[in-house]
């Protein structure tokens, strides 16, 4: 797609921050709460003034993906939704081909609930399994069992959703083994696309209070390395596995560098306005500029976490340390003016990160 520059500013990804939850899981940090019923006209209000400033702002730019993601996307009304998506219409030119992803957890969303939100334009499900077994999603503090998940993710690919889950590995007690038996389960459900996500204990949450009994990490590391041997999807970013071409186009533009809007407290974004960046937080918290240095870093953050890499634009550029690259080629390598990590460097990629950077 091209965009005339002169008279547009830069398409921009949306991404659409629902804060609710049926009850809070136990290791969630995220910023959602638990709350029954939510006033969602005035949820869907708050979301529609901003959408409408954002494109006063920027004028009627290109949406080439939409991500609604919580919280629990999948709780709110389907009217609730249509809403929103008619304000989107209003104020911007979506892609036709534009991806627009619903965060779902099973129990929250039957089949005609899911039929009605692809009737209004979702063309892509992200569902929270977490685990493929029920005592685990209990000791985890989900709602749901394993066959209520499954069920949603046969409903989605029959269909013809573009379907994704995610999964939680690095339990208290659980062994490598554990984890290649759930890869090796993950690939009979037929997906093109897994997150896998480490788990990790966040303070003020109530796994945070309990003194649990976590792998060390030797045995993190090990589980880390079994599931691109044993799942059958391919690795494209650091925690998200996906077939060729399925990979989620919005995450890929965000850690790409392209510009994104946060939409609803809880959200953020990089807005690109007249030649700046800017710093963007929802519910209008926050709208700061950035420098092309700031803008160049998060690129080479989010960039390295992709199999792709980096990519070695101007402003990229300037601010590697090719001297460091150029004497260690086991650790990063260039490809087709992208810079990456090699499998060596992945395991180390934190180190690897302050290294590239001068
Ligand atoms: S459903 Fe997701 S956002 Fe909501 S409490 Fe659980 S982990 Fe957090």
């Amino acid at each position: 797609m091209i965009y005339d520059d002169f008279t547009m500013n830069k398409a921009h990804n949306l991404y659409i921050h629902v804060p609710f939850c049926m009850s809070k899981c136990n290791y969630c940090a995220f910023y959602s709460f638990a709350c029954k019923n939510p006033d969602w006209t005035e949820y869907a209000n708050n979301i529609c003034k901003e959408l409408e400033y954002w494109s006063q702002k920027l004028g009627k730019i290109q949406i080439p993906t939409i991500f609604f993601g919580g919280g629990t996307p999948s709780l709110m009304p389907v009217a609730t939704f249509e809403k929103i998506m008619n304000c989107v219409n209003q104020n911007f030119v979506v892609d036709k081909d534009c991806e627009i992803t619903l965060e779902s957890n099973p129990g929250t969303i039957d089949k005609d609930k899911l039929s009605d939100f692809v009737l209004n334009g979702v063309n892509r499900l992200s569902v929270g399994v977490q685990s493929l077994n029920d005592e685990e999603l209990k000791f985890l503090g989900r709602r749901h069992d394993v066959k209520t998940a499954i069920n949603l993710l046969e409903s989605a690919k029959n269909m013809n959703l573009r379907v994704s889950a995610d999964f939680i590995y690095g339990l208290p007690n659980q062994k490598t083994k554990n984890v290649v038996n759930l890869c090796e389960n993950i690939n009979k459900l037929g997906l093109s696309h897994v997150s896998m996500y480490e788990l990790t204990i966040e303070k003020n949450t109530p796994f945070g209070k309990m003194n649990l009994n976590m792998p060390d990490n030797e045995e993190m590391a090990q589980m880390y390395n079994a599931i691109p041997q044993y799942l059958s999807l391919p690795r494209y970013e650091v925690s998200n596995y996906a077939k060729t071409g399925e990979e989620c186009h919005h995450n890929l533009n965000v850690w790409n560098g392209e510009a994104y809007i946060g939409i609803g407290k809880g959200a953020a974004g990089r807005v690109y306005l007249d030649n700046t960046w800017f710093e963007q937080r929802g519910n209008f918290e926050c709208f700061e500029k950035i420098s092309d240095g700031t803008r160049a870093t998060e690129k080479i953050l989010t960039g390295m976490r992709t199999m792709r890499g980096v990519k070695l634009s101007e402003d990229v550029k300037n601010i590697l340390n090719f001297d460091w690259i150029n004497s260690h080629k086991d650790l990063v390598a260039i490809d087709d003016e992208y810079l990456h990590t090699t499998d060596k460097g992945l395991l180390i990629l934190d180190d690897i990160i302050v290294d590239i950077v001068k």
